[in-house]
Protein backbone atom coordinates (compact mmCIF):
# COMPACT_ATOMS: atom_id res chain seq x y z
CA UNK A 1 0.00 0.00 0.00
CA UNK A 2 0.98 3.53 -0.76
CA UNK A 3 0.29 6.37 2.01
CA UNK A 4 2.28 9.08 -0.23
CA UNK A 5 2.34 9.95 -3.84
CA UNK A 6 5.82 10.67 -3.18
CA UNK A 7 9.20 8.82 -1.31
CA UNK A 8 9.37 10.38 2.25
CA UNK A 9 13.12 8.77 1.87
CA UNK A 10 14.07 10.08 -1.08
CA UNK A 11 13.15 13.35 -0.20
CA UNK A 12 15.25 13.64 2.79
CA UNK A 13 17.92 11.84 0.69
CA UNK A 14 17.90 15.46 -0.95
CA UNK A 15 19.30 17.40 1.72
CA UNK A 16 21.21 15.03 3.42
CA UNK A 17 22.72 12.87 0.55
CA UNK A 18 24.98 10.24 2.21
CA UNK A 19 22.34 9.81 5.29
CA UNK A 20 22.14 6.09 5.30
CA UNK A 21 18.75 4.11 6.01
CA UNK A 22 18.98 4.59 10.10
CA UNK A 23 19.39 8.37 9.66
CA UNK A 24 16.81 8.51 7.07
CA UNK A 25 14.79 7.61 9.79
CA UNK A 26 16.35 9.49 12.78
CA UNK A 27 15.79 12.54 10.84
CA UNK A 28 12.08 11.97 9.30
CA UNK A 29 10.98 11.22 12.92
CA UNK A 30 12.77 13.83 14.89
CA UNK A 31 13.78 16.51 13.02
CA UNK A 32 10.25 16.73 10.82
CA UNK A 33 6.27 16.47 11.44
CA UNK A 34 6.17 13.32 10.60
CA UNK A 35 4.26 11.39 10.38
CA UNK A 36 2.00 14.12 11.28
CA UNK A 37 1.74 17.21 9.15
CA UNK A 38 -0.84 20.00 9.37
CA UNK A 39 0.04 22.86 7.28
CA UNK A 40 0.62 22.49 3.55
CA UNK A 41 1.05 18.75 3.19
CA UNK A 42 3.61 16.18 3.71
CA UNK A 43 6.36 16.60 1.30
CA UNK A 44 6.16 20.41 1.19
CA UNK A 45 6.29 19.85 5.47
CA UNK A 46 9.59 17.42 5.12
CA UNK A 47 10.73 19.56 2.67
CA UNK A 48 10.95 22.62 4.78
CA UNK A 49 12.12 21.55 7.99
CA UNK A 50 15.09 20.02 6.19
CA UNK A 51 15.99 23.02 5.23
CA UNK A 52 15.96 24.91 7.86
CA UNK A 53 17.87 22.40 9.66
CA UNK A 54 20.27 21.99 6.72
CA UNK A 55 20.87 25.77 6.99
CA UNK A 56 21.69 25.55 11.30
CA UNK A 57 23.79 23.00 10.50
CA UNK A 58 25.63 24.59 7.41
CA UNK A 59 25.84 27.83 9.82
CA UNK A 60 27.57 25.06 12.24
CA UNK A 61 25.23 25.24 14.64
CA UNK A 62 22.91 22.77 16.69
CA UNK A 63 19.41 22.56 16.26
CA UNK A 64 16.88 23.05 18.82
CA UNK A 65 15.17 20.05 19.76
CA UNK A 66 11.95 21.15 18.77
CA UNK A 67 12.14 23.21 15.83
CA UNK A 68 15.46 23.14 13.65
CA UNK A 69 16.30 26.53 14.58
CA UNK A 70 19.74 26.79 16.33
CA UNK A 71 20.08 26.23 19.80
CA UNK A 72 20.92 29.22 21.29
CA UNK A 73 19.02 30.00 24.57
CA UNK A 74 20.95 30.45 27.80
CA UNK A 75 18.26 28.56 29.76
CA UNK A 76 18.37 25.27 27.99
CA UNK A 77 21.12 24.11 25.86
CA UNK A 78 19.11 21.78 23.43
CA UNK A 79 16.34 24.47 22.42
CA UNK A 80 16.65 27.71 20.63
CA UNK A 81 15.60 30.88 22.37
CA UNK A 82 11.47 31.01 21.09
CA UNK A 83 10.97 27.34 22.15
CA UNK A 84 12.74 27.66 25.57
CA UNK A 85 10.66 30.85 26.17
CA UNK A 86 7.49 29.38 25.00
CA UNK A 87 8.38 26.05 27.54
CA UNK A 88 8.89 28.49 30.71
CA UNK A 89 5.47 30.05 29.96
CA UNK A 90 3.41 28.76 33.17
CA UNK A 91 0.58 26.93 31.72
CA UNK A 92 -3.44 27.38 31.72
CA UNK A 93 -5.33 24.24 33.93
ZN1 LIG B 1 13.18 25.80 18.85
Amino acid sequence: MKCFPFSPAATVRKFFPNADDKQVDYLLWNHTGWPCFWRTGAERDIKHSLRHLRRTLDAGKKPCDLCNDAADSPYDERLCRWCSRAMARPRRE
